[in-house]
């Protein structure tokens, strides 16, 4: 497979990843279990499949909801991959730089906080699509 390396990892390191390409889609999501897990205002994510990534390091998980997966480092805690069926979830925070990938749409903007605008994108109550 061809396409450009990125790479990232969580923040104590011990846990690290590569990206092989472009990703398939970039997102946003507001939701209770994002804002929860990430201990964050919202997730920012870039959707690969799964051949498309390259984990080192053990890592622990938790299954938020059927099937999907949001994997962590166990000794800092940072969320590093969410496994969702043959794709993988990666904050586009978890990239060793800056400005790697900027969101193509949002979801869940219900829950959004309401001190935080809306970017110039689409944006979904709910999922994606629903
Ligand atoms: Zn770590
Ligand atoms: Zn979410």
């Amino acid at each position: 497979m061809t396409g450009i390396l990125r790479d990232g990892g969580c923040a104590c390191g011990a846990v690290r990843f590569t990206t092989r390409g472009e990703p398939d889609r970039i997102g946003l999501c507001h939701c209770l279990t994002c804002r929860k897990a990430h201990g964050s205002a919202f997730l920012p994510f870039a959707v690969f499949a799964a051949e498309q990534v390259e984990v080192t390091g053990d890592l622990a998980d938790w299954e938020s909801s059927p099937g999907y997966r949001r994997r962590f480092c166990p000794r800092c805690g940072s969320r590093v991959v969410n496994a969702n069926g043959d794709e993988v979830e990666i904050s586009i925070t978890s990239f060793d730089d800056v400005g790697v990938f900027a969101p193509q749409y949002e979801s869940w903007v219900i829950r959004r906080e309401p001190w935080l605008p809306p970017l110039k994108v689409p944006q979904w109550s709910h999922n994606r699509g629903d």
